[in-house]
C-alpha cells in the first residue's frame, strides 16, 4: 500500500451525487429491496473508473497489484457503503481494488486507509513480507490477506529483481555510471506505476543505511 491523493471528481458524480443519495436513501427507509439494488449501484460509470484507475496507476490501492493487466478492477467504497449509505456516492470515499482485496475487505471498517493514513506508521515490509506495525495494521494485513500466496510470489520476483539492481549499483566502480543507475531506479518507483512501490523502497532504504547500521551493531 502507498499513499494516494484523490484527483478531481468525475463529472457524472458532481452532477448526480445529491440526487443519487436522496433516491437510495429514501429507497432504504422503504426497504424495497430491488429498489435499493438498483439504487445504489449507480456510481458504476466508465468516467469515475477511469479516474479511479489513474488515481492509483492502475494498480489495487490495497495490495498494490498492477489489476488491470488481468481483470477489469472494482470500484471500491473505502467506508462500506452498507455501514454509511449516504458515503455511497461519495467521491473521497471511492478508490480502485482488485477483485480479491475487495471481497476480503467486504463490509470490514478499520483497514489503513491509503488516502488519510500514514502507511509507514502502520505497515512495514519484511523482505517480501508484510507486516503490521499497529493494530489497525495488523488487522488490515489479516483481513484483506496481504500476505496471499499469489502476492508474496510476485513480490518475492520483483524484489530479486531489485537485489540484483542494488548489488550492481554496490558493485559499479565508475562514480557516474553509479549515480546514473539510482536515480534511474528511484524515477522508476517515484512514478508510482511500478507494482510494489513500498516493499521496493523498503529495500533500497536498507541498502542506503546498511553501512551505517551495520557499524553501530559492531560497536554494541
Ligand atoms: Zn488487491
Amino acid at each position: 500500500m502507498i499513499k494516494l491523493k484523490k484527483l478531481d471528481q468525475p463529472a457524472s458524480l458532481k452532477q448526480n451525487k445529491a440526487k443519487w443519495t436522496a433516491e437510495l436513501l429514501t429507497a432504504i427507509e422503504n426497504g424495497n429491496k430491488n429498489d435499493i439494488r438498483s439504487k445504489k449501484n449507480k456510481y458504476n460509470r466508465p468516467d469515475v473508473k477511469e479516474q479511479l484507475k489513474a488515481e492509483t496507476k492502475e494498480k489495487c490501492a490495497y495490495c498494490e497489484s498492477k489489476v488491470t493487466v488481468v481483470a477489469h478492477g472494482e470500484i471500491e467504497h473505502i467506508t462500506p457503503k452498507s455501514a454509511r449509505p449516504e458515503l455511497t456516492f461519495e467521491w473521497e470515499n471511492l478508490t480502485f481494488a482488485c477483485q480479491k482485496c475487495n471481497g476480503k475487505k467486504s463490509d470490514k471498517e478499520g483497514i489503513v486507509d491509503p488516502y488519510v493514513d500514514l502507511i509507514e506508521e502502520h505497515l512495514f515490509f519484511v523482505g517480501h513480507f508484510l507486516r503490521g506495525k499497529t493494530e489497525i495494521g495488523r488487522f488490515t494485513v489479516m483481513q484483506l490477506d496481504l500476505n496471499r500466496a499469489e502476492l508474496v510470489g510476485d513480490r518475492s520476483d520483483q524484489l530479486g529483481v531489485i537485489a540484483d539492481t542494488l548489488e550492481k549499483i554496490a558493485n559499479e566502480p565508475n562514480v557516474r555510471l553509479k549515480k546514473l543507475y539510482i536515480n534511474a531506479l528511484s524515477d522508476d518507483l517515484d512514478s508510482c506505476k511500478p507494482e510494489y512501490i513500498y516493499m521496493k523502497w523498503s529495500a533500497i532504504a536498507q541498502y542506503k543505511n546498511y553501512n551505517v547500521s551495520h557499524n553501530n551493531q559492531r560497536k554494541e
